[in-house]
């Protein structure tokens, strides 16, 4: 029998031991895992000085998966160079591992369409994947400032853009596994105007060849941006560089309209365990009162499993067990209520408000 994941978790700050904790049990409902806590971020400055010790480093790099809550909160909010952040830890993770390749996820519970700012015709069957280049191009090049004038540098070099191209295209293979639909690949650039993006479009064009079974297309960021908000369900992966990703990233979170809903997944090379984490933050507005909500958590939990751990059956579990609890009518305070909106296409129960135990029990249920 294969033995049991070894996944290290980092709780954090905030909200984030709540949350992950209710993704323990989640994960106990489903299986056997093996779990390694470690303290990162604020935890970590008030117990060592540091957000990120190299010993937790070193048991990520060595673990299966990692999964994370989140960091931060006043306690540590400071404008001094020299005091140590929690942020620091949640970069020198991503430096540390490798971690080049962002996928964020966009699938609006049918359950929650009305909370999207689109129209529910347009947003209905949207079921998209953002992967971002993390570690390159003009965030990482050179800048600099004289006077009034300023200047950052976009480099990408072929090696850079063929592996996040392969994420790319490997993940839409996994998502597509068992559906009997095509999966397709998005390349976004601006090959029209940026020598970069030249470069970007060649080299995904020569990965392309090694995947036949999955459709192509390139397409430019601006009519990406568009593309996006007016017809979404016709996408299935988009693949972009860091800059590209990081925008288009941001305008399709809001698609599903609630930040307590959205999963990351940050990978590396092969046999790099990944990150899996929560795109929201540590939430100290309202850590310790058992509201958080723990589906984002949850859903990041079902990235682990699909991307990290090779167990899609069990992430596609985990995802229909969320969205049975939000077709309940169970709602955490941030989901409930909202603005109003149009009466849903589907037929869901009155909402119920519901604490991070509640919520964590339903899909429990749910799951069995
Ligand atoms: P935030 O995401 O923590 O909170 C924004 C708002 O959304 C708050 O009102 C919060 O209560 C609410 N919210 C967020 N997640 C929620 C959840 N799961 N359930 C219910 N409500 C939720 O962003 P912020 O307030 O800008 O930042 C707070 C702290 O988190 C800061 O220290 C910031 O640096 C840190 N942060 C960490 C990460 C991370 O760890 N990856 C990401 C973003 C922000």
């Amino acid at each position: 029998m294969k033995d049991a994941p070894e996944i290290v978790v980092l709780p954090g700050d905030g909200i984030g031991p709540e949350i992950v904790s209710a993704t323990r049990e989640v994960l106990d409902a489903l299986g056997d895992f093996n779990y390694d806590e470690r303290l990162m971020g604020g935890c970590s400055i008030d117990a060592d000085g540091v957000a990120l010790t190299d010993e937790v480093l070193d048991a990520c790099k060595a673990a299966d998966a990692v999964l994370l809550g989140a960091v931060g909160g006043p306690k540590w909010d400071t404008t001094n160079p020299d005091e140590p952040r929690p942020e620091q830890g949640l970069l020198g993770l991503r430096k540390g591992m490798g971690l080049y390749a962002n996928l964020r996820p966009v699938r609006p519970s049918p359950a929650l369409m009305g909370a999207s700012p689109l129209r529910e015709d347009r947003i209905s069957g949207t079921d998209l994947l953002v992967v971002r280049e993390l570690t390159g191009g003009i965030y990482f090049g050179k800048s600099g400032r004289e006077g009034d004038a300023a200047f950052d540098t976009c480099e990408y070099d072929a090696s850079e853009i063929d592996r996040i191209a392969r994420v790319a295209f490997d993940a839409a293979r996994r998502r597509a596994e068992g559906s009997g639909r095509k999966p397709k690949v998005t390349s976004v650039d601006k090959a029209n105007v940026m020598e970069t993006s030249r470069l970007w479009r060649e080299v995904v064009g020569r990965v392309v060849p090694d995947y036949p079974d999955v459709d192509f297309e390139n397409m430019l960021a601006d009519n990406a941006a568009m593309q996006l908000v007016s017809r979404p369900a016709d996408f299935d992966v988009l693949v972009a560089d860091n800059l590209f990703g990081d925008i288009l990233s941001d305008e399709a979170a809001m698609l599903t309209g609630s930040l307590g809903m959205l999963p990351s997944a940050s990978l590396g090379a092969d046999g790099t365990p990944g990150l899996f984490e929560p795109v929201h933050g540590s939430a100290p507005d309202i850590a310790g009162n058992g509201i958080a909500n723990p589906l984002a958590t949850f859903l990041s939990a079902a990235m682990m499993l699909r991307h990290g751990l090779g167990m899609p059956d069990e992430a596609a579990r985990i995802e229909e067990a969320v969205d049975k609890a939000l077709e309940d009518g169970l709602r955490t305070p941030d989901l409930a209520g909202g603005p109003a909106a149009p009466p849903p296409m589907v037929d869901v129960p009155p909402e119920v408000e519901v604490g991070t135990a509640e919520m964590t029990a339903a899909v429990i249920e749910a799951l069995n």
